[in-house]
């Protein structure tokens, strides 16, 4: 663990496993109220002098990050891939996507504007000013180690803000990496803290100590509301990226080669593990039959292996929880009619928590795997005939996170865009997401934005001025 500039060992320590071998790769220190107050402790002193900086200031210590990041991608990347499962191709997109977020926002610091506003007394002026909220609290999940930190902490820390950060237990390995570059970096005491372990007991720790003026969260739904019920208590301020169930929307006009690729691209990300991966896909019922021709073509081209194999395109699940809820799913979906096909290269292998792509066919509303997050490579498709009772049929779901559309109509596809309940819609693209774009979903997906000038405002209060002449 980093704690106030220093390295922090534990008597318990957790395995940290590869999920392509069941290898234990290294122990990490495990801790938990003790450690997570003392974070808090250092971000909070680290604030006065940090948050006086001026903001090219704070850039600069940025920027040294991020070239500290670039310079050693490729090992980064492999930790990532030995402790997460994504195939090495993923994992150094991955690094070089989290360090765009602290590129782009060591230069968006420099542009926290206030406002002058019109006084309705000839004797007084009003003015804005935004200034850091305090320390924050980031807990980040498993399935992108590096790009939820650097997320949540890149605008955090460009807008004044410290931080406490609890990766997930299953790969704190690259967090631990990033932060050694960002210690290198010359980033001072007590600005970036990582605490790993018992995760209830440090987010308790967190939401009670009023010092902590924002918890940024990245995770389930059901966590998520836990955090926000926690959060009432002091009246934080509270950003939630929660679960997702993508539906990608085919309408007959579509280039269908686009359309597969986007299904593709939206769908494997990391193993189908994404809260923006596609999961339920509608094709109109006149293309059914030569969309499937084509997707069972793609999807024969996928591998599944270990991620530190060059062929591999997909990696394995990341643990053997995941690997049994996606059999589940799968089992309940052929139980209501679902045509199931297996398809890709498998792997014959004991060890590991490796899934072969499937597409389920003829898949209905009621399947769980048209409802829940399969959080695996399954592709569930099926046709509408309407506009109305896709859109219906899209937006009936507690989730609103990303959705995609497919069709060479523009002006259609807009208007199905705009009646969308989804935070992010890829209107013939499947891989909306980059750093200066608002993240974010509607209904149970969560509240806030990340990304784009909408992510620093989060690390922000608004101070009015009312100055007497
Ligand atoms: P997932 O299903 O993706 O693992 P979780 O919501 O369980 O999603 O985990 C996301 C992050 O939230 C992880 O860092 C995990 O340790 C943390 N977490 C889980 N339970 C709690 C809790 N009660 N309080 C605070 N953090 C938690």
């Amino acid at each position: 663990m980093y704690i106030n500039g220093n390295w922090h060992q534990t008597d318990t320590t957790i395995d940290i496993e590869n999920p392509a071998t069941n290898e234990i790769i290294a122990k990490s220190a495990y801790g938990g109220k003790k450690e997570a107050a003392m974070a808090v402790e250092a971000a909070y002193d680290a604030f006065s002098s940090w948050s006086k900086l001026v903001a090219g200031e704070r850039a600069g210590y940025l920027k040294k990050w991020y070239q500290l990041i670039d310079q050693h991608k490729e090992e980064i990347a492999k930790i990532m891939t030995s402790e997460q499962g994504k195939p090495l191709k993923e994992a150094l997109g991955e690094v070089q996507y989290a360090n765009s977020f602290i590129e782009w926002y060591a230069e968006e610091g420099k542009r926290i504007y206030g406002e002058t506003i019109p006084s309705s007394h000839p004797n007084k002026r009003l003015f804005v000013s935004k200034q850091p909220i305090g320390v924050m609290a980031a807990i980040t999940p498993w399935n992108f180690p590096a790009a939820m930190i650097t997320r949540k902490v890149a605008p955090a820390l460009a807008a004044g803000c410290t931080s406490v950060i609890k990766p997930a237990e299953q790969t704190p390995l690259t967090a631990i990496r990033l932060i050694e570059l960002a210690h290198e970096a010359g980033i001072p005491k007590g600005v970036l803290n990582v605490v790993v372990g018992d995760a209830k007991e440090i987010g308790d720790v967190w939401l009670k100590d009023d010092r902590v003026r924002k918890i940024s969260f990245t995770g389930s739904t059901e966590v998520g509301k836990l955090l926000m019920r926690g959060a009432a208590d002091t009246v934080k301020k509270i950003s939630l990226e929660l679960g997702g169930h993508a539906p990608l929307i085919v309408l007959e006009d579509a280039d269908l080669d686009q359309a597969v690729e986007g299904v593709i691209s939206s769908k494997f990300r990391n193993a189908g593990q994404t809260c923006v991966c596609t999961n339920r896909v509608y094709v109109h019922q006149s293309i059914y039959e030569p969309f499937m021709n084509k997707l069972k073509d793609a999807f024969q081209k996928l591998r599944v292996g270990d991620g530190l194999q060059d062929q591999t395109t997909i990696g394995p699940l990341i643990d053997r929880n995941a690997l049994k809820k996606v059999k589940n799913h799968l089992e309940d979906a052929s139980n209501k009619g679902g045509d199931i096909t297996y398809l890709g290269q498998s792997l014959d292998s004991e060890n590991g928590y490796f899934m072969t792509p499937v597409i389920v066919g003829n898949a209905s509303d009621d399947m769980l795997c048209m409802k829940e997050e399969t959080f695996g490579p399954v592709a569930p498709v099926t046709t509408f005939e309407t506009i109305e009772e896709v859109v219906k049929r899209a937006n009936q779901s507690p989730y609103g996170l990303a959705a995609y559309v497919f069709t060479q109509n523009i002006s259609k596809g807009i208007r199905i865009v705009e009646d969308l309940e989804y935070g992010i819609v890829g209107l013939n693209d499947g891989l909306p997401s980059v750093a200066q774009a608002p993240f974010g979903g509607f209904k149970e997906s969560g509240l806030g934005r990340e990304g784009g000038h909408y992510g620093i405002e989060e690390y922000l209060e608004v101070k009015y001025i009312s100055l007497g002449l």
